[in-house]
């Protein structure tokens, strides 16, 4: 369920008309809703609830500060994968006890900004890594709180490029390590092992590889435990799928994924974290965009928009699907047509959809890309010097640009020349 409805034959989000915000803000645009963000959220620690948790909030679906602001206010944690995005928790105001730090390739400059700053746990993916955090840490005179990320090697039956839990994948160590790198940890000096972490994959539709995963983490907490260590939480990562088509997609809910856990890792008596990102982001935000050009080609439509794959990667990377509605609601009888819609990036990558029905329209009109909060604006580009893409949180009845569209001489001012030219 999202905020984003049409009312009096207009799309809107909460009580804002996201025509009114195209007309002061300009197209194209990302528009979030706080109410959704806050149902979302909420969903994960209605579904935890009671067992001690934490939602950390994976920062790289959505990163902006006004978002991380408004899921920190309601006590949410965050999940961050370089020391840019712990910068920009910290900035949200969420204190180093709500932060933790994912990724393979954390840097020694990022491992000593974060225990400068406060972090409430390392996820280690490596030894290597494990070994320069102990050393990092020692020289600081502090001791570093770590999990270790396992590699359960199960298929999360998602897109190839976003599953993580294989063991050809890159991330975490092999689970039949688990023992000897444990050991290991128990020994380097400026570490402290407080748990366990895993997290297999992105746009997850199915609950078996999740409980798959569990499963293994359960028998490893049993195993670690008699082995000496204090398994006292469990981060059991992020990954939970949304409806990218409404028609014909159900994923599982919050509450299912929380039952779930409560069966497979219960009993353990450990804190529970989760690192969801695209189920509190993605279906909180829409990608405004206005029809420039619509082309009759051979055989095809071409609605060309203002928006392009560098404003909206995830069709031409992944091939992934959004939904695409007029923001004018039609008549409900009102012909569909079909239409090739692509961006005026100069490559044919730049294609949202191909043959998709929609109402007829025409140039000056807007539409709204649904489901696109999630790894939207992070990944958007410059390229073409399309000027980065503005974002607009609504709260209610109002809304507020959170990142403003860069003006050319902004962009410009950003190169400079050499002073040989
Ligand atoms: C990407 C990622 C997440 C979030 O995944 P979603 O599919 O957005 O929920 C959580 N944890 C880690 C370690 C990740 O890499």
């Amino acid at each position: 369920m999202d905020h984003f409805l049409y009312r009096s034959g207009t799309l809107h989000a909460e009580d804002v008309a996201l025509a009114d915000i195209a007309r002061t803000v300009g197209t194209p645009f990302y528009c979030y809703s706080t109410a959704t963000l806050t149902r979302h959220y909420q969903l994960f620690t209605e579904a935890l609830s009671p067992m001690p948790h934490l939602v950390c909030f994976a920062i790289k679906s959505l990163s902006n500060v006004a978002v991380l602001k408004t899921l920190g206010n309601l006590g949410a944690g965050m999940d961050v994968v370089s020391g840019g995005e712990y910068l920009r928790a910290k900035a949200a105001g969420v204190p180093g006890e709500r932060i933790v730090f994912s990724g393979v390739g954390k840097t020694r400059d990022e491992m000593r900004l974060v225990l400068e700053g406060g972090i409430r746990q390392f996820n280690v993916e490596s030894e290597p890594e494990m070994r320069a955090i102990s050393e990092v840490a020692s020289a600081m005179g502090v001791v570093a709180p770590i999990t270790i990320r396992v590699n359960p090697d199960v298929d999360a039956r998602t897109h190839e490029k976003i599953a993580t839990g294989k063991k050809e994948n890159k991330f975490g160590i092999p689970i039949a390590r688990a023992s000897e790198v444990y050991a290991e940890a128990a020994r380097l000096p400026g570490i402290e092992v407080v748990g366990i972490d895993v997290h297999i994959g992105s746009q997850l539709t199915e609950l078996e590889p999740f409980e798959q995963a569990y499963l293994k983490v359960a028998d490893l907490t049993r195993r670690l435990r008699s082995e000496g260590h204090d398994i006292r939480r469990l981060d059991l990562g992020g990954g939970l799928g949304i409806p990218y088509q409404r028609s014909n997609e159900a994923p599982p809910l919050p509450v299912e994924y929380g039952a779930l856990i409560k069966r497979t890792v219960g009993d353990l008596g450990c804190e529970i974290e989760i690192e969801p990102g695209r189920l509190i982001s993605g279906n909180s935000g829409v990608l405004v965009s206005g029809v420039i050009y619509v082309k009759n080609g051979e055989g095809r439509d071409f609605l060309i928009l203002d928006a392009a794959m560098n404003d909206l990667v995830r069709p031409s990377m992944y091939g992934a699907w959004h939904d695409i509605v007029p923001v004018e609601e039609p008549a409900p009888a009102a012909e569909k047509q079909e239409y090739d819609v692509v961006g005026p990036v100069c490559e044919t990558g730049d294609t949202f959809a191909k043959a998709r029905p929609l109402p007829k329209l025409a140039e000056g009109d807007l539409v709204a890309f649904r489901s696109a909060g999630a790894y939207g604006a992070v990944m958007a580009s410059e390229y073409n010097t399309r000027p980065l893409v503005p974002e607009v949180l609504v709260n209610g009845d109002h809304y507020a640009v959170i990142r403003a569209r860069p003006t050319f001489d902004e962009i410009l001012a950003r190169d400079t020349i050499p002073e040989w030219l």
